[in-house]
């Protein structure tokens, strides 16, 4: 039931009135500014006149969990914790390193409170992990969207692409593009005693050795380039809007410049609010094409990913595609494939491609790889796969391993773009029908691709 525009009662269950605290579970909005689930936390323990205490847990077996990714979780937890403290307010993290772990966390830490408030988040493991805790929970649960500027909810329908959602977006921006406040607790819950034998004390010196303990895939090692937090997202969209905004309108397509803001992990993680980097771009000094240009990616695009997630429930399959796409695609899936490549060579970068193979390295070594880049990595994957089905998968798995901004509705809605998804038929040519084609030749006339090969290949774990 929708309590309001971010609001949704996962469940009908009841307030336990006689309870000692508020809980909010924290899954993807990792930071005390503008997250509108906190708020709504704080304002339900108020109402209560009880404490709230925040949760944040950290599981083993997520599809994916790799030593990048958990070092790139972990960077971010001493400075909330402290952060949290400054608000009065308990905060509690807990990494399941193993099978013999501490179990069912969130559910102890329920049975003192009144109720749960998490976030509503539109893909990966968050949905399902929303519906068991609902189902589970014998308290009230409250999910709450704090991904996007314009709420999820002001669409009843999936947009069929970019020029369908702008016009909604352009009407309702002025309304939502303001400053959030936010808003403190009346009680604090610091001294609230707690049964927590299961946290987990993480300091900037014991990550490595947290992370080793864990029975994840210690085969993706942490990146060099990126550390997780709201503190290092910051020091990047400073630099950012000092440094580079200016050019932002040309300098993004040009993977051999620093030309692009690189915040796309922090807005995964929710270390940043797009509203706190929308409102920072907005007020910048810098030209307004470059500005347009920036908020055109971070708020139509990336909230055209959410809405296609929230209302597609096959976004992780092909099946997420227009008609336009399936018909080329039955026309053309005999076609002879020139080249192909297994898992494990595309994995190791050895294709016939050097600018394909510099990309793949891109991701592999440093958890990101440049969205011009991006785009020609996953068109060459479809033309050097046997079927269209094993090309999707094989984005899927090798995007969401290594890169940290990966698991995203970005990353499904990025995939599926290169199979057509909120795109145009193109002229019909070989393998790929009417499905936009793009190749390494022509993509690399358009920067300095030797640069960036060169670069790439000095890179190092
Ligand atoms: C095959 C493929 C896979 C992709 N996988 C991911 C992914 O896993 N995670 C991810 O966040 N993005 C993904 N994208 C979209 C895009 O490439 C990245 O968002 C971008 O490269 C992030 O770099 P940046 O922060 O420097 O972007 P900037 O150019 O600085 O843009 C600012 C922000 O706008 C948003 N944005 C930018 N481009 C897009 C886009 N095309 N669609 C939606 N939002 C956008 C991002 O949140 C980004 O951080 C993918 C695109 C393709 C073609």
């Amino acid at each position: 039931m929708r309590i309001n525009e971010r609001v949704v009662a996962l469940n009908d269950k009841p307030v336990n009135s006689n309870a000692r605290y508020v809980l909010y579970w924290m899954q993807m909005f990792k930071r005390v500014d503008n997250n509108h689930a906190l708020i709504w936390a704080i304002r339900k323990a108020n109402e209560l006149k009880v404490p709230l205490v925040v949760y944040e847990g950290l599981k083993y077996y997520y599809p994916w969990a790799s030593d990048r990714i958990h070092t790139f979780i972990l960077e971010g937890v001493e400075e909330k914790r402290a952060e949290f403290e400054r608000l009065g307010i308990r905060y509690i993290f807990y990494l399941q390193k193993d099978a013999a772990s501490a179990k069912n966390t969130v559910a102890a830490l329920a049975k003192d409170a009144a109720l749960i408030v998490t976030d509503d988040f539109p893909c990966f493991i968050i949905p399902e992990h929303n519906r068991r805790i609902a189902e589970r929970a014998e308290i009230a649960v409250h999910a709450v969207d704090s991904n996007g500027i314009v709420p999820m909810s002001k669409f009843d329908k999936e947009e069929y692409a970019a020029y369908t959602i702008r016009p909604k977006i352009k009407k309702l921006l002025d309304r939502y593009l303001v400053p959030l406040a936010n808003e403190t607790v009346e009680h604090s819950s610091i001294d609230l005693d707690i049964d927590t034998d299961f946290e987990t004390l993480v300091t900037s010196d014991n990550i490595p050795d947290l992370v080793a303990e864990c029975d994840i895939d210690h085969s993706v090692p942490a990146s060099t380039v990126y550390h997780g937090g709201t503190v290092k997202g910051r020091e990047r969209l400073k630099l950012f809007i000092t440094d580079i905004l200016c050019n932002y309108d040309k300098a993004r397509s040009k993977p051999d410049q620093d030309g692009s803001s690189r915040l796309s992990s922090y807005l995964h993680f929710g270390f940043l609010s797009p509203l706190e980097i929308a409102l920072a771009i907005r007020d910048a000094d810098a030209p307004q094409e470059s500005i347009d240009a920036y908020l055109e990616e971070l708020i139509v695009r990336r909230e055209l990913s959410y809405n296609m997630t929230r209302f597609n429930d096959k976004y992780d399959s092909l099946a997420a595609l227009p008609d336009w796409v399936h018909k080329t695609m039955r026309k053309h899936a005999a076609d002879e494939r020139q080249f192909t490549y297994s898992l494990e060579q595309l994995e190791r970068g050895e294709t016939h491609d050097e600018l394909w193979n510099a990309a793949q390295r891109e991701m592999v070594v440093t958890g990101e790889m440049h969205n011009y880049v991006r785009m020609l990595w996953g068109k060459n994957v479809i033309a050097w796969t046997p079927t269209y089905e094993i090309a999707f998968e094989t984005l899927v798995h090798l995007n969401n391993k290594y890169c940290l901004d990966g698991r995203n509705p970005n990353s499904y809605a990025g995939i599926l773009w290169c199979f057509g998804k909120h795109d145009r038929p193109w002229m019909e040519r070989e393998v790929f029908g009417q499905i936009r084609y793009m190749t390494s030749g022509s993509t690399g006339k358009k920067f300095d691709s030797k640069k960036y090969i060169a670069w790439t290949k000095m890179l190092k774990i």
